[in-house]
């Protein structure tokens, strides 16, 4: 992936001198560490609600016990603004019954993102899975009919309700389900702790347990959940940290434009 050392980015911090059975961990995550030839270098997602001006700190582990730590600076993410009009009132300021719903989806969901199945991990480019307009991008401080809400933790590309969306990289299904603001939801594992959720689908077409190659057909756009029209919301996280997936596309992409 590209190095981006912001809140909601990667850091490629070089773990080399550590031997190799080590753990690094990040916010008490585990972080994936690769290694080549005499090269380890920790890949470490960034939340996006981690102040910048502290410095961010690895843990490395041996067992339980922490035997030293890593620092490494941040800068501010520098994410634009986005006004949001939704008309379903219900979807901007919940009742009572939808709150109690929210809460025990949200629990849910944070699960399925930390849930790996699958050991193998490859980062190769990955592809974008589905060919629209990239309505939203990633970060972006959300106003929603006025008020303020928590920033936009995916991409959004826009796209008829129907339109294939195709796996971005190799993984295995680990969940879905039907979720209040995310619609009709499908979780992919792409390993050890990089996990891909896609939002507002019509229709899924992989279930749990499936193995999944880059390129094949998982579901269909639509317009489930808190939506303004039919779109794709991608979420990737890294070690439980929601990044950019921009970052984990090949580098000649197109820049969102800046538009709804
Ligand atoms: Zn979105």
């Amino acid at each position: 992936p590209t190095e981006r050392r912001v809140p909601g980015g990667i850091a490629l911090v070089d773990v080399s001198h550590y031997q190799p059975g080590l753990q690094v961990f990040f916010n008490n995550q585990p972080v994936i560490v690769v290694r080549e030839d005499n090269a380890a270098i920790a890949v470490v997602g960034i939340p996006l609600s981690l102040d910048p001006s502290a410095p961010a700190q690895l843990m490395i582990h041996s067992g339980k016990r922490v035997i030293d730590s890593v620092s490494f600076e941040l800068s501010a993410g520098h994410y634009p603004t986005e006004h949001l009009t939704i008309s379903d009132q219900n979807k901007v300021t919940p009742d009572a019954e939808s709150l109690r719903r929210i809460r025990a989806e949200s629990a849910e969901i944070s699960v399925l993102l930390k849930n790996i199945q699958y050991q193998h991990i490859n980062f190769s480019a990955m592809q974008l899975p589905t060919k629209g307009r990239r309505s939203s991008s990633f970060g972006r401080r959300r106003f929603i009919n006025g008020q303020p809400r928590k920033p936009h933790s995916g991409i959004d590309i826009a796209a008829p309700t129907g339109t294939p969306v195709y796996a971005p990289a190799a993984g295995i299904v680990t969940g879905s389900g039907d979720y209040f603001f995310n619609g009709h939801t499908l979780f992919l594992d792409h390993g050890q702790g990089l996990v891909s959720m896609f939002c507002h689908l019509t229709e899924t077409l992989a279930a749990p347990g499936d193995e999944i190659k880059q390129g094949d057909l998982i579901a269909r756009v639509g317009s489930s959940g808190r939506v303004t029209g039919p779109h794709l919301h991608w979420s990737l996280s890294l070690n439980d940290a929601r990044i950019d997936p921009e970052l984990f596309l090949a580098p000649i992409t197109v820049d969102a434009d800046g538009t709804d």
